[in-house]
């Protein structure tokens, strides 16, 4: 017979909190604070297990709870001196859902189990208080109607507002006809009256009538908060936190105190430090003569804590401290052991019964990065924690909040939103809008703050996209154009903002029934993903002494390395300051983009659209010196470290030009009219250019394009031995899939490299020649391309999309379906899939290594800077990650953790 039921409280517990899988995070916290002896109101908890049996069931209990259920209650009545449903000393109960990870406000609980017509009047007799048990009474109909009779049994009502707002309304009049400010005011008769208009209206909104018997009342609140796993609430947020289905909700059932007794109750929230800016102090809010929900439901302008907690808002109310000392200091002693004990900020709730405390919950409090910093870093300075402990606490993804300007967060939740999309880049910031690239560099260059909104963005857009304080596109996925480039910068950028209708002609744009126009100021969380409307303040990312010595420490634990993913000299400067150890990737074709770029952009479009090797033959020399230079001083700024450089790798028909006026002058140069240029670039489409013509392909049919710029990489390279320096480029061979490719293309880097050392009369030059792993034929024959290779760099992006036959372009229009639908924990883009994409790595590192034992392995997609991802990487054996600069940060810790947690 599977055990379904643990109990907890002064006198006898089961669980504890390594139990959070079976009990919840709220049971196994409730058991492990009545073991320390924490005043915890006696409760048992009915175990996750329980839940799925009971779906498994088809929404029926298992044969044995109930009977189990009324033998812990018995003995919760011994505990606490009373008895269930009793006439004279009746015990009520709450049923409060609690899954494995909190859900804040996702699931439900229900209060006062047990007041009937049957127990009413022996509770009066009993406190003396009947104004205190029909507000107990009139708060069980209003939560039980809507969470067990309604939302568990999926009523949809006619009036589509349901039941509780219905009941809201009807005291909400009451409280206006007779003047009363607060609920407290309500007369003792004017409750009675409401309890009984409330039961007339449930039976006539929900056609059955309020349970009067306890037990009924019992079991129906267990199956509600099981049914609330499966709320609309509930799954939708599981989908984004990516917890399993599986999981289940625990029930934990536990004998009511009331904070609502008069005077001298309460009931409040604390946090053991502040979960805002860290400090080492005790924080939280409180009401006098309330229950449950009131301090967080905000009817009450809630009290301060204590002095440390006073505010703007609140310095006028009395606090705890103030009102009632002793039991502050009992509350205060109780922080102490909680932390002391779970060596972690907890965030707490507790009630005061007639001068009573008890606790109700506690749990590691959620909290803002800096938050988490300054408490991992003062716990271990107050010696908590040790360093392992220390490095572990900060989620390395918080740690872009901490990097880049953000939007105010109290600003955030008054402002008013225009759209949601894809948190492309992070960071906050605000704008006017316009519509073209052209706009964006022109209003930028009269000093605005411009926000670039594009359906989708294209190569042409990178001056206005650089000009723009953020990027703003309808169309798009994660790893889309926009959202590469902006993540790149560090700037603030949002994709796949689908609800925003463009229209370029009017220079408008809609969201619902709104229309914007240009000019108008948007402010955008990158980090999150929300467009707003009008300027909202922003915080400055501080320059933080703390997050460097932060840094300092995680770099003890870590063993692989972290590069970065750098196409210009500025990025390279950026990646440096934030830890990098060289560069994992440098696209060749970024020289392209970037400021400054229109004459190298030109001579490449001059090549691209060349028809005679010779006339090709001549733009390549006159590319070259552009080519070199940005080399050159890519190499300069990493002196000393590997610098990756990846050849030419997308198809040539990006680059081909779109504007009239870009025709023309191509046309010129090449000395062809303009119609000559539109005819050779259809040539150049392709029906599938992601699988086209490009990478390796291109140096294939064109081998003087890849000696072009090998040519500028090693004579870069001699230039700065001469001058002192010692570069270590790195040549990246990109979409190769046999090894054939490899060796063709190696004898042209040898070729190149013996003209260098002749030319600059150098005895070395030291260089690597390597690979991309990126298409999974090339993965599976890894060991083929290791005699050539002398390092592979898997390109995940491009793996994915190969392996998965996923268009990294096109995924925003079904990748949510398959996160709703749960087929899909994660886009495979963002995380990496350590199923599949995962053993074509770890396929090829085996089958490489075994050719060549001591080949370099590295990543070089997006996925370098996710932390999961990254984990992966460490266990797979590679010798570093590459991210984009401002992921750097981020890389780091997350393979100092992975050291730490696979035992390094
Ligand atoms: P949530 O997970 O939404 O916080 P809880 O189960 O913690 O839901 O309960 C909601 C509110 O009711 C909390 O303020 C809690 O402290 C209070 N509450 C729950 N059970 C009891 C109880 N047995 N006695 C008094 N208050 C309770
Ligand atoms: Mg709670
Ligand atoms: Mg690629």
């Amino acid at each position: 017979m599977t055990k379904y039921i643990y109990e907890f409280g002064p006198r006898r517990t089961e669980g504890d909190a390594t139990r959070n899988d079976l009990l919840g995070g709220k049971g196994a916290n409730l058991a492990e604070m009545a073991r320390l002896g924490l005043p915890v109101p006696a409760g048992f908890t009915i175990s996750t297990e329980c839940c799925n049996h009971y779906f498994e069931l088809g929404g029926r209990f298992p044969d044995t709870l109930e009977d189990g259920i009324l033998k812990a209650l018995a003995n919760v009545e011994n505990e606490m001196n009373m008895k269930f449903g009793d006439r004279e000393n009746p015990l009520l109960v709450s049923c409060r859902s609690g899954a494995r990870s909190s859900m804040p406000g996702m699931m439900e609980t229900v209060l006062n189990v047990g007041l009937c017509s049957k127990t009413i009047p022996g509770l009066i007799q009993r406190t003396g208080n009947e104004w205190f048990v029909y507000d107990a009474y009139r708060r069980l109909i209003m939560m039980y109607s809507d969470v067990v009779m309604e939302k568990a049994d999926q009523v949809i009502s006619e009036d589509g507002m349901g039941i509780r707002l219905n009941l809201e309304m009807m005291m909400n009049n009451l409280k206006n006809d007779r003047g009363y400010e607060n609920d407290t005011d309500i007369s003792v008769d004017d409750l009675k009256g409401l309890c009984d208009r409330f039961k007339k209206k449930i039976k006539e909104y929900l056609k059955t009538d309020f349970p009067d018997d306890p037990y009924d009342q019992l079991m129906g609140a267990v199956g509600a908060v099981f049914k609330s796993w499966y709320g609309k609430r509930a799954v939708s947020y599981r989908r984004i936190e990516h917890i399993p289905d599986s999981w289940g909700t625990a029930v934990n059932v536990q004998s009511m105190v009331f904070g609502n007794m008069g005077n001298t109750s309460a009931t409040g929230v604390a946090f053991s430090r502040d979960p805002a800016t860290g400090e080492d102090k005790f924080y939280g809010e409180w009401l006098v003569n309330a229950q449950g929900e009131d301090v967080v439901a905000g009817t009450r302008t809630p009290n301060p804590l204590n002095n440390d907690t006073k505010n703007r808002q609140n310095k006028h109310l009395p606090s705890l401290e103030e009102a009632m000392p002793d039991l502050y200091a009992q509350l205060f002693e109780i922080r102490n052991r909680l932390e002391s004990h779970y060596k972690d900020m907890q965030d707490i709730e507790f009630t005061i019964q007639e001068g009573r405390l008890y606790m109700l919950q506690c749990r590691n409090g959620k909290r803002t990065a800096t938050a988490a910093l300054n408490m991992a870093m003062d716990m271990f300075d107050q010696g908590m924690i040790d360093e392992k402990t220390m490095v572990c606490r900060l989620d390395p993804r918080v740690l872009d909040d901490m990097l880049h300007p953000i939007v105010d967060p109290a600003e955030e939740q008054k402002a008013a939103k225009v759209a949601e999309g894809l948190p492309a880049g992070p960071g906050g910031a605000w704008g006017e809008i316009v519509f073209t690239a052209e706009d964006a560099v022109q209003w930028a260059k009269t000093g605005k703050n411009v926000i670039l909104i594009r359906e989708e963005t294209n190569p042409e857009d990178i001056e206005g996209m650089r000009a723009a304080s953020a990027i703003l596109t309808a169309r798009g996925g994660m790893t889309s154009h926009a959202a590469l480039v902006a993540r790149g910068w560090g700037k603030c950028c949002i994709v796949g903002a689908g609800a925003l209708k463009i229209n370029m002609e009017t220079r408008q744009v809609r969201a619902g029934t709104r229309v914007f126009n240009e000019g108008d100021v948007f402010t955008l969380n990158g980090t999150k993903g929300m467009v707003y409307e009008g300027r909202l303040k922003m915080k400055d990312a501080t320059e933080n002494s703390r997050f460097k010595q932060f840094m300092t420490a995680a770099d003890k634990y870590r063993t692989m390395q972290v590069r970065t993913n750098a196409d210009t000299p500025e990025d390279a400067r950026t990646a440096l300051e934030f830890g990098a150890q060289g560069i994992g990737l440098f696209r060749t074709e970024h020289m392209f983009y970037g400021a400054d770029s229109d004459r190298a952009l030109f001579l490449l479009r001059k090549m691209i659209l060349s028809q005679s090797r010779d006339e090709r033959q001549q733009a390549l020399d006159e590319l070259f010196p552009h080519v070199k230079k940005e080399i050159y001083e890519t190499l300069k700024v990493m002196d000393n470290l590997p610098v990756t450089l990846r050849l030419l790798d997308p198809p040539l028909h990006e680059f081909v030009p779109q504007s009239e006026k870009n025709q023309e002058e191509i046309a010129r140069a090449l000395g062809i009219d303009p119609e000559e240029v539109v005819r050779r670039s259809v040539l150049l489409k392709e029906s599938n250019p992601m699988i086209g013509h490009r990478g390796v392909r291109l140096g294939i049919t064109f081998p003087e394009i890849t000696r072009m710029q090998v040519m500028a990489v090693f004579e870069a390279s001699a230039q700065l031995i001469q001058e002192g320096g010692s570069p270590l480029p790195e040549i990246m061979v990109p979409v190769t899939c046999n090894e054939k490719e490899l060796e063709f293309t190696r004898k042209i880097v040898e070729d190149c490299h013996g003209q260098t050392l002749e030319t600059y009369g150098l005895k070395t030059l030291p260089y690597l020649f390597g690979t991309m792993i990126e298409i999974p034929r090339a993965a599976l024959i890894a060991d083929k391309m290791a005699e050539t290779a002398e390092f592979f760099s898997f390109g995940t992006n491009d793996l994915t999309q190969m392996c998965f036959g996923f268009s990294r372009d096109d995924i925003g229009s079904f990748m949510n379906d398959y996160i709703d639908n749960a087929i899909l924990a994660s886009d495979p883009f963002e995380t990496l899939d350590q199923e599949a994409v995962g053993s074509l790595i770890e396929i090829s590192v085996e089958r490489g290594k075994k050719t060549r034992p001591d080949i370099k392995l590295g990543i070089c997609g997006e996925h370098g800077g996710d932390s999961a991802s990254v984990e992966f990487c460490h266990r797979a054996g590679l010798t570093y990650v590459s991210c984009s600069p401002y992921r750097v940060p981020i890389a780091r810790l997350a393979a100092a953790q992975a050291a730490i947690k696979n035992g390094a």
